[in-house]
Protein backbone atom coordinates (compact mmCIF):
# COMPACT_ATOMS: atom_id res chain seq x y z
CA UNK A 1 0.00 0.00 0.00
CA UNK A 2 1.33 3.41 -0.96
CA UNK A 3 0.88 5.82 2.24
CA UNK A 4 -1.48 8.78 1.79
CA UNK A 5 0.87 12.12 1.12
CA UNK A 6 -2.32 14.43 1.86
CA UNK A 7 -4.17 12.33 4.60
CA UNK A 8 -7.25 14.13 6.79
CA UNK A 9 -6.55 13.79 10.20
CA UNK A 10 -3.32 12.53 11.87
CA UNK A 11 -4.22 10.28 14.75
CA UNK A 12 -1.56 9.94 17.79
CA UNK A 13 -1.47 7.52 20.12
CA UNK A 14 0.35 9.02 23.16
CA UNK A 15 2.28 6.82 25.55
CA UNK A 16 5.43 5.73 24.19
CA UNK A 17 4.46 7.46 20.93
CA UNK A 18 5.03 11.33 21.55
CA UNK A 19 7.54 10.39 24.37
CA UNK A 20 10.26 7.58 23.96
CA UNK A 21 9.52 3.92 25.85
CA UNK A 22 13.39 4.31 27.31
CA UNK A 23 12.17 6.83 29.73
CA UNK A 24 10.54 4.74 31.84
CA UNK A 25 7.34 6.03 32.46
CA UNK A 26 5.36 3.39 31.43
CA UNK A 27 7.41 0.72 33.65
CA UNK A 28 6.09 3.04 36.97
CA UNK A 29 2.32 3.42 35.29
CA UNK A 30 2.83 -0.48 35.37
CA UNK A 31 3.72 -0.74 38.80
CA UNK A 32 1.15 1.31 39.67
CA UNK A 33 -1.84 -0.85 38.23
CA UNK A 34 -0.43 -3.82 40.13
CA UNK A 35 -0.25 -1.55 43.37
CA UNK A 36 -3.82 -0.83 42.42
CA UNK A 37 -5.20 -3.97 42.54
CA UNK A 38 -3.10 -5.22 45.45
CA UNK A 39 -4.71 -1.86 47.33
CA UNK A 40 -8.37 -2.15 45.96
CA UNK A 41 -8.84 -5.64 45.04
CA UNK A 42 -6.78 -7.45 47.36
CA UNK A 43 -4.82 -9.72 45.54
CA UNK A 44 -1.63 -10.72 46.03
CA UNK A 45 1.15 -9.15 43.81
CA UNK A 46 1.80 -12.26 41.76
CA UNK A 47 -1.94 -12.51 41.01
CA UNK A 48 -2.17 -8.63 40.33
CA UNK A 49 0.87 -9.04 38.06
CA UNK A 50 -1.07 -11.93 35.86
CA UNK A 51 -4.51 -10.26 35.52
CA UNK A 52 -2.73 -7.57 34.31
CA UNK A 53 -1.22 -9.63 31.55
CA UNK A 54 -3.84 -11.47 31.04
CA UNK A 55 -6.29 -8.39 30.47
CA UNK A 56 -3.98 -6.55 28.12
CA UNK A 57 -4.07 -9.49 25.98
CA UNK A 58 -7.97 -10.29 26.14
CA UNK A 59 -9.59 -6.84 26.40
CA UNK A 60 -6.41 -4.46 25.35
CA UNK A 61 -5.92 -2.60 27.93
CA UNK A 62 -5.89 -3.86 32.04
CA UNK A 63 -9.10 -1.55 33.34
CA UNK A 64 -11.10 -2.79 30.76
CA UNK A 65 -10.71 -6.10 32.25
CA UNK A 66 -10.85 -4.69 35.91
CA UNK A 67 -14.31 -2.68 35.14
CA UNK A 68 -16.51 -5.26 33.26
CA UNK A 69 -15.34 -7.89 35.25
CA UNK A 70 -14.52 -6.54 38.76
CA UNK A 71 -17.00 -3.31 38.68
CA UNK A 72 -13.78 -0.98 38.99
CA UNK A 73 -14.24 2.47 39.19
CA UNK A 74 -12.54 3.77 35.91
CA UNK A 75 -11.94 7.55 37.51
CA UNK A 76 -10.62 5.95 40.72
CA UNK A 77 -8.04 3.82 38.51
CA UNK A 78 -7.10 6.55 36.03
CA UNK A 79 -6.44 8.85 38.79
CA UNK A 80 -4.67 6.23 41.12
CA UNK A 81 -2.36 4.80 38.45
CA UNK A 82 -1.31 8.12 36.48
CA UNK A 83 -0.27 9.84 40.14
CA UNK A 84 2.99 10.41 38.96
CA UNK A 85 5.44 12.79 38.32
CA UNK A 86 5.47 13.20 34.54
CA UNK A 87 8.11 15.94 34.48
CA UNK A 88 10.41 14.13 36.19
CA UNK A 89 10.45 11.09 33.38
CA UNK A 90 9.51 13.10 30.29
CA UNK A 91 11.75 15.52 28.64
CA UNK A 92 10.59 18.87 26.67
CA UNK A 93 10.65 18.10 23.08
CA UNK A 94 10.55 22.08 21.75
CA UNK A 95 11.16 20.03 18.16
CA UNK A 96 8.22 18.39 18.51
CA UNK A 97 6.20 20.99 19.20
CA UNK A 98 6.99 22.99 15.84
CA UNK A 99 6.75 19.33 14.00
CA UNK A 100 3.31 19.15 15.03
CA UNK A 101 2.33 22.49 14.23
CA UNK A 102 4.32 22.20 10.57
CA UNK A 103 1.74 19.24 10.21
CA UNK A 104 -1.12 20.84 7.44
CA UNK A 105 -3.42 18.02 8.35
CA UNK A 106 -5.77 17.96 11.33
CA UNK A 107 -4.72 15.91 14.40
CA UNK A 108 -5.79 14.84 17.51
CA UNK A 109 -4.31 12.33 20.04
CA UNK A 110 -6.40 8.86 20.26
CA UNK A 111 -5.40 7.16 23.02
CA UNK A 112 -6.94 4.19 25.90
CA UNK A 113 -5.50 6.44 28.73
CA UNK A 114 -7.33 9.75 30.74
CA UNK A 115 -7.97 13.11 29.60
CA UNK A 116 -6.17 14.24 32.78
CA UNK A 117 -2.93 12.10 32.31
CA UNK A 118 -2.83 13.45 28.10
CA UNK A 119 -2.89 16.81 29.05
CA UNK A 120 0.13 16.27 32.03
CA UNK A 121 2.40 14.43 29.49
CA UNK A 122 1.71 17.61 26.19
CA UNK A 123 2.44 19.61 29.26
CA UNK A 124 5.60 18.09 30.20
CA UNK A 125 6.74 17.53 26.34
CA UNK A 126 6.24 21.51 25.94
CA UNK A 127 3.34 20.40 23.27
CA UNK A 128 0.43 22.46 23.11
CA UNK A 129 -2.82 21.14 23.15
CA UNK A 130 -3.82 23.38 20.27
CA UNK A 131 -2.40 21.40 18.01
CA UNK A 132 -5.18 18.79 18.62
CA UNK A 133 -8.99 18.48 17.17
CA UNK A 134 -9.56 17.02 20.15
CA UNK A 135 -8.25 14.78 22.72
CA UNK A 136 -9.96 11.32 22.51
CA UNK A 137 -9.58 8.98 25.62
CA UNK A 138 -10.76 5.87 27.39
CA UNK A 139 -13.99 7.89 28.59
CA UNK A 140 -14.45 9.39 25.16
CA UNK A 141 -14.06 5.90 23.67
CA UNK A 142 -17.13 4.58 25.80
CA UNK A 143 -14.77 2.66 28.17
CA UNK A 144 -13.71 0.90 24.79
CA UNK A 145 -10.17 0.62 24.09
CA UNK A 146 -7.93 0.27 21.41
CA UNK A 147 -7.90 -2.43 19.10
CA UNK A 148 -11.67 -2.81 20.25
CA UNK A 149 -12.96 -1.61 16.37
CA UNK A 150 -15.71 0.17 18.16
CA UNK A 151 -12.87 2.48 19.90
CA UNK A 152 -11.82 3.93 15.90
CA UNK A 153 -15.57 3.99 14.36
CA UNK A 154 -16.50 6.45 17.68
CA UNK A 155 -12.91 8.25 16.85
CA UNK A 156 -14.02 8.40 13.55
CA UNK A 157 -17.57 9.30 14.12
CA UNK A 158 -16.55 12.22 16.72
CA UNK A 159 -14.14 13.84 13.42
CA UNK A 160 -16.36 13.33 10.83
CA UNK A 161 -13.69 11.68 8.77
CA UNK A 162 -13.66 8.09 7.19
CA UNK A 163 -10.16 5.54 8.09
CA UNK A 164 -8.77 5.86 4.64
CA UNK A 165 -8.52 9.55 5.28
CA UNK A 166 -6.32 9.45 8.14
CA UNK A 167 -3.02 8.19 9.55
CA UNK A 168 -2.33 6.47 12.49
CA UNK A 169 0.94 6.60 14.83
CA UNK A 170 1.47 4.31 17.26
CA UNK A 171 3.60 2.44 18.87
CA UNK A 172 1.06 -0.90 19.31
CA UNK A 173 1.43 -2.82 16.51
CA UNK A 174 -1.98 -4.69 17.50
CA UNK A 175 -4.04 -1.37 17.50
CA UNK A 176 -2.24 -0.44 14.16
CA UNK A 177 -3.31 -3.78 13.09
CA UNK A 178 -6.93 -3.24 13.48
CA UNK A 179 -6.24 0.43 12.24
CA UNK A 180 -5.59 -1.03 8.97
CA UNK A 181 -7.50 -4.47 8.54
CA UNK A 182 -10.63 -2.80 10.11
CA UNK A 183 -10.76 0.82 8.77
CA UNK A 184 -7.93 1.18 5.50
CA UNK A 185 -6.27 3.85 7.46
CA UNK A 186 -2.28 4.42 6.68
CA UNK A 187 -0.66 3.43 9.73
CA UNK A 188 3.08 4.55 10.91
CA UNK A 189 4.90 2.58 13.78
CA UNK A 190 6.87 4.38 15.99
CA UNK A 191 9.53 1.85 16.98
CA UNK A 192 10.01 1.16 20.96
CA UNK A 193 12.93 3.59 21.42
CA UNK A 194 14.07 6.69 20.56
CA UNK A 195 15.91 10.00 21.16
CA UNK A 196 18.63 7.60 20.14
CA UNK A 197 18.78 5.93 23.55
CA UNK A 198 18.82 2.62 22.29
CA UNK A 199 19.14 2.60 18.53
CA UNK A 200 22.02 1.75 16.81
CA UNK A 201 23.11 5.30 15.25
CA UNK A 202 23.09 3.62 11.30
CA UNK A 203 19.07 2.82 12.58
CA UNK A 204 18.74 5.98 13.94
CA UNK A 205 19.82 7.99 10.29
CA UNK A 206 17.03 5.89 8.70
CA UNK A 207 14.84 8.31 8.36
CA UNK A 208 11.83 5.94 7.38
CA UNK A 209 11.65 3.33 6.34
CA UNK A 210 8.91 0.89 4.70
CA UNK A 211 7.61 -1.74 6.74
CA UNK A 212 7.95 -4.34 4.29
CA UNK A 213 12.06 -3.76 3.83
CA UNK A 214 14.66 -5.95 5.88
CA UNK A 215 15.12 -3.29 8.32
CA UNK A 216 11.65 -4.39 9.60
CA UNK A 217 13.93 -7.23 11.17
CA UNK A 218 15.55 -4.27 13.63
CA UNK A 219 12.45 -3.23 14.84
CA UNK A 220 11.26 -4.39 18.53
CA UNK A 221 7.68 -5.42 18.19
CA UNK A 222 5.88 -4.46 20.82
CA UNK A 223 3.23 -7.10 21.06
CA UNK A 224 4.34 -10.38 20.59
CA UNK A 225 1.76 -11.97 18.96
CA UNK A 226 1.59 -9.44 15.94
CA UNK A 227 5.79 -10.04 15.68
CA UNK A 228 5.28 -12.25 12.43
CA UNK A 229 2.94 -9.46 10.54
CA UNK A 230 5.09 -6.60 9.56
CA UNK A 231 2.72 -5.58 7.26
CA UNK A 232 0.05 -4.08 10.17
CA UNK A 233 2.79 -0.84 9.83
CA UNK A 234 3.23 0.86 6.40
CA UNK A 235 6.20 3.03 7.59
CA UNK A 236 8.11 2.31 10.75
CA UNK A 237 10.36 5.46 11.84
CA UNK A 238 12.38 5.47 15.05
CA UNK A 239 11.50 8.76 16.41
CA UNK A 240 7.79 10.41 16.31
CA UNK A 241 10.35 13.82 15.15
CA UNK A 242 11.10 11.59 11.83
CA UNK A 243 6.86 11.18 10.92
CA UNK A 244 6.77 14.72 8.72
CA UNK A 245 9.85 13.09 6.95
CA UNK A 246 7.91 10.04 6.76
CA UNK A 247 4.68 11.31 5.40
CA UNK A 248 6.26 13.59 2.78
CA UNK A 249 5.40 16.67 4.13
CA UNK A 250 9.17 18.21 4.82
MG1 LIG B 1 1.33 3.67 23.21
Amino acid sequence: MTPVNTPEFILFDLDETLYPSSNGLMNLIRDRIVEYMVVRLGWSRDEAEERRQRYVREYGVTLDGLHKLHGVDVGDYMDYVHAVPHSEYIEPNPALDRMLGRLRPSKAIFTNASQSHARRVLSALGVSTSHFECIFDFEAAGFCPKPDPEAYRRILARLGVRGDQCVLVEDNLRNLATAKSVFGMTTVLVKKCGHGAECRPDTMRTAATRADTPTWAGATAPNTPMQSEPTHADLVIDDILQLEQALGED
